[in-house]
């Protein structure tokens, strides 16, 4: 490919909307061009690098015996009834795009296929026989993200592979879920990307696990906990670890005591002079189900804790049938204004105690009239503990669960995990905290799904059972841009060659000086021809805006026919270490030919 013949623009400023390195250097160096919200077109470097990610993503499925296939992005919103998502999706998360065609009927732009597998797997598997079997696709998915930004980290549309998996049982399902973690692992390093495997948060739908795929960098919107002996990674949505122990309280007699402006946790240890394990603090949410009902939800839990809001979200949903609902659509610590929505009298605010009336809620047809009490399991042990009187000013102190206070009936474990933490694995080690780019999520299904659609096959008796589904997804477009975020410098974007658009950069410093481009061209031809994808920079710029081109698109070699081919030599210059050297024209193509190997074959080991 000649430069002078692509549509090949830099910019010299960073663009408004760009906040983090790799999105501002992307579209600098003319690899994409933001076209709407979350919407970006891929300009030819850019495709060429997705191409490669695609490439190695389909080498390391069909290794597994994963077969491609390609699916609809339209689809009908029969099959979303089927499985109960479509008002969740286009309603209450609003994550999918839908449309009305011409036949009046509803659609839906695919945000994800397990809808639209599912279908054709009950449509077509009938028997054992046909199991375990594997399809996927890597296709532009759709989503309506809430807030979409970062170039293509999260965008409204984006390339992703996503497969599905069909078992006899859970045994096999496990298998090809190894399978798919040691797959992710090798695409990962073939793409030459620092990452982490990490426990993740399987969400409302249960199932025997997750994991996700992070790629390190502080431009991450996820949080990892972590122990150096490599035995423990997890989000932090779904981390655990060992509070610390609770100190012993000296609050001995129960009484109740003014404690004026102690609205905080802190304020409050302040003038008691204790120690915030000592104390019981009760945390207002309000939770809206799918069905419209408001329930209220009261936290006890042990002061120096945070409630993890994913935990709580999931420990809700396993909740809703109480509520005759299926999902929730909301939840939230509710604010002055929703508070005066629902509340019979002022809450004593910062003063609650784990028995707070349900008279505080009005009786009104949308809000459950009972609080939902749950307790963390931190809050269970602590004996004369300090707490709320509700009553604003007022703390009891030396409270005890069934003396002073009913301790909820349901016990729940939702703390927040944090940096320092002990380790449950072993409390000699402590969770450190990093940044990760969520590039890829492996997920045991269950049958949740088959179950919904009827999707079942007959077994080797010859009976009727629901399919055992797993799925398994990688961004390629997230990958290509984390990618860049990992490996950059203040000249531009530093490409692994694995995923790089072009191998080589041939750089003619002076378009005028014949020799010069005649030299270029019968290197661009002949490295080429030897497979190592090179790109001719022959445009007529002056070399300086050349050299910068070449250092912000980030390609792995640059060629330069300058003064030295007096000498029958050219000059070489690698993008990484900024090393440059001569070697003699008659020898480039072997050369580089070697170097490009050696650093594709460490990354196959
Ligand atoms: P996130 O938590 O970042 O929104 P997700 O859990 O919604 O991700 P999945 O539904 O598991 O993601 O999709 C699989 C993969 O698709 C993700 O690991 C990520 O690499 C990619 N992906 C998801 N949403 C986006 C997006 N808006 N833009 C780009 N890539 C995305
Ligand atoms: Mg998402």
């Amino acid at each position: 490919m000649r430069l002078s013949q692509m549509l090949f623009v830099t910019l010299r400023d960073d663009p408004a909307d760009a906040e983090i390195p790799s999105h501002k250097l992307l579209v600098r160096a003319g690899y994409i061009r933001r076209i709407g919200s979350g919407i970006y077109a891929y300009l030819p470097l850019m495709w060429r690098v997705l191409q490669k990610i695609s490439q190695i993503v389909r080498e390391e499925m069909n290794a597994t015996g994963a077969m491609e296939c390609l699916l609809p992005q339209l689809q009908p919103a029969e099959l979303w009834k089927e499985s109960g998502r479509w008002d969740t999706y286009t309603k209450a998360e609003g994550i999918m795009f839908s449309l009305v065609d011409r036949r009046e009927q509803n659609l839906a732009l695919g945000p994800t296929h397990e809808e639209v597998i599912t279908t054709i797997a009950r449509d077509t598997i009938r028997s054992y026989r046909q199991l375990p079997v594997h399809l996927y696709q890597i296709q532009t998915k759709f989503r309506d993200e809430i807030r979409p930004r970062f170039g293509l980290m999260r965008s409204r549309e984006f390339i992703m592979k996503d497969g599905y998996s069909f078992h006899t049982d859970e045994e096999s399902l496990k298998k090809t879920y190894q399978d798919m973690y040691s797959a992710y692992s090798n695409m990962l390093r073939r793409c030459a990307l620092q990452f982490r495997a990490v426990e993740a948060d399987s969400g409302a739908i249960g199932g025997a696990g997750s994991t996700e795929f992070m790629v390190l960098a502080e431009a991450g919107e996820d949080q990892v906990l972590y122990t150096d002996d490599g035995n423990y990674a997890a989000n932090v949505e779904k981390a655990v670890s060992l509070p610390d122990d609770a100190e012993t309280s000296n609050f001995i007699t129960y009484e109740k005591r003014e404690t004026p402006n102690t609205e905080t946790i802190e304020k409050l240890c302040k003038i008691l002079d204790c120690s915030p394990t000592q104390v019981v603090k009760n945390v207002l949410y309000q939770a809206v189900y799918d069905n419209g009902a408001n329930v209220l939800i009261l936290v006890s839990i042990r002061g120096d804790q945070d409630v993890n809001e994913v935990k709580l979200y999931n420990e809700l949903t396993k909740l809703a049938s109480t509520y005759k609902a299926n999902t929730i659509i909301a939840l939230e610590v509710p604010s002055p204004e929703a508070q005066e929505k629902w509340t019979a009298k002022a809450l004593p605010l910062g003063y609650i105690a784990p028995d707070i009336g349900d008279d505080y809620i009005k009786p009104s047809k949308q809000i459950h009239p009972k609080f939902l009490r749950l307790v963390d399991k931190t809050a269970v042990d602590l004996k004369n503990f300090v707490t709320g009187a509700n009553e604003s000013g007022y703390h009891v102190l030396g409270a005890n669960w069934g003396e002073h206070f009913k301790l909820p009936e349901i016990v729940v474990d939702i703390r927040t995990a944090r940096i320092g933490d002990r380790a449950c694995h072993n409390p000699e080690q402590t969770l450190k905290s990093a940044r990760g780019i969520e590039v890829g999520h492996i997920f045991q299904l269950g049958s949740k799904y088959s179950q919904a659609m009827g999707a079942t096959y007959t077994t080797e008796q010859g009976k009727d059972k629901p399919l055992e589904m797993g799925c398994y997804g990688v961004g390629v477009s997230r990958i290509a841009q984390a990618a860049v975020e990992q490996s950059y410098d203040k000249d531009g974007i530093i490409w692994p060659v694995a995923i790089a658009p072009y191998h080589a950069i041939v750089t003619i410093p002076n378009i005028k000086d014949a020799q010069q481009v005649e030299v270029a061209e019968k290197l661009y031809t002949e490295l080429n021809q030897a497979g190592i994808e090179t790109v001719l920079d022959d445009r007529s710029e002056r070399a300086g805006a050349k050299f910068k081109d070449a250092d912000l698109i980030g390609i792995p070699y640059r060629i330069v026919t300058g003064r030295a081919i007096a000498e029958g030599k050219v000059e070489v210059v690698e993008r990484k270490s900024s090393e440059s050297y001569e070697i003699a024209i008659d020898e480039v193509v072997s050369i580089l030919k070697q170097k490009i190997k050696d650093q594709l074959s460490v990354l196959m080991e």
